[in-house]
Parts: C-alpha cells; structure tokens; sequence
C-alpha cells in the first residue's frame, strides 16, 4: 500500500529529487517549501509520514516537529528529519523533540528510502509492503492478494484495507472512530456505522474457511482482530 509522504524542504531540487524517488518507490509525495504550508497540508489530510528539513524559512523543522508532537491528532505521525547539519548535539534535540529518525545531508535517495520504509514498518505497518499473516490468514498488499488456509479469498477494495489495518495492528481494541480514520481517511465524513457494514461483508467474506471468527467485536469499544478465541 503506497504510503503518503509530505516532504518539507525549502530547496526545490532536493524537493524533486525527494519526490521523485518516492514516486519511483510507489508512494505519493506531497510537497511544501515552508512549515506553515506542510501545516495547512497536514490539516487537510494526515500523512503517513513527514520527512521534515531542520533549516526553513519561518518556523524551523524542530518547531514544525514539536508542535506535531503536542497535538493528539498528529501525535503519531512519524517524522524523519533532514538536516545539513552532522553534529551530535543537534541529533539528540532532534530526536527529543520526537522525531523518528534522522538523515544528515547530503544523502544517497536508496539510504533516505530505507530509512523510510524501516519508519513505516515500525510505525505504520499498513503503509509498508510485508506480507501479514495471522491463524492462517495471509494477506500480501504488494499482489492484493488474501488466502485463508490456502484458499483465494476475494475481497472489496474497503474490505481489504480493513483487514489489512486490523491484521497489521492484531489484538488491539480499535473504535469505529479510529478505524473510519485509519481506513477510511483522516476528515472523512462517513457515518460510524459503516464501519459495522464493511465488517459484515469482511466476515462473509472469511466465513467459508471459519477466518470470520479472527474479527470480534468488542462490546461498547470496537472491534479486534485476533487469533486467540474471544472471552464473552
Ligand atoms: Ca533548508
């Protein structure tokens, strides 16, 4: 699944070189020259990661980073911070302030790529390519393609998104809120409800194979997905 990359970076051609290689490695770059429009940015839709330059005019990357940081909506979202600068001291504040990682200029594009999928992968595991499995259901983002004990499982696009964010982030309680921003989008307006719709369908789906009962629901909080059978 391409991961939505907003990259804040004053210099236009390091710009288009971030996003060109990120293009090239099947994610979407979203570009800002300066913090107040990645803000304006991250207000619309949340990133899946930001890759965020220390030195830039008006509010520095740092600032940009700590205010991330402070705000419950984009606590979250991993940050990897570029900077020209190698020193120690301003690799600890860096990281402080909550950044996830940390490439010093210049760097080659395939290190800057590793160091994001590594992020991804720890942070967002949706956003990273591995194949997932779970009591026999495997899920691979890369070919779209799930299979319960060996079986092809056939699966709408909402469907498969959902079962890829619940396989990726296993026997964790999640609401109908978060999975509507997890799965549906961040500021998508959607009713809470629909939530329960895509569930069924996930289930109809798995039912065949007996994969149906991974998905429980969990009275007054959400829903779970697990391999463990569910307490009533
Ligand atoms: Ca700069």
């Amino acid at each position: 699944m391409p991961a939505r990359i907003l990259v804040v970076e004053d210099e236009p051609a390091i710009q288009a070189l971030i996003a060109a290689n990120l293009k090239r490695a099947g994610h979407e770059a979203i570009a800002a020259l300066d913090a107040e429009t990645a803000r304006r940015q991250v207000d619309e839709v949340l990133p899946d990661l930001v890759l965020l330059d220390w030195m830039l005019p008006g509010m520095s990357g740092l600032e940009f980073a700590r205010r991330l940081r402070a705000e419950p909506r984009t606590r979250h979202v991993p940050i990897i911070m570029l900077t020209a600068r190698g020193e120690e001291g301003d690799k600890v504040q860096g990281l402080t302030t909550g950044a996830d990682d940390y490439v010093t200029k210049p760097f080659s594009p395939k290190e800057l790529l590793a160091r994001i999928q590594a992020v991804l992968r720890r942070q967002r595991p949706q956003a990273a390519e591995d194949a997932v499995e779970v009591g026999g259901l495997k899920l691979d983002p890369v070919t779209h393609r799930v299979t319960a004990d060996g079986k092809a499982v056939s699966l709408g696009p909402t469907e498969f998104r959902l079962l890829h964010f619940l396989m990726t982030h296993a026997e964790r309680v999640h609401s109908r809120v978060q999975l509507l921003d997890q799965v549906w989008g961040d500021h998508v307006f959607v009713e809470e409800r629909t939530v329960d719709v895509h569930i069924r369908r996930l289930r109809a789906s798995l039912e065949a194979t007996g994969h149906d009962a991974l998905i429980q629901t969990v009275r007054g909080s959400g829903y779970r997905l697990s391999a463990e059978p569910a307490a009533e």
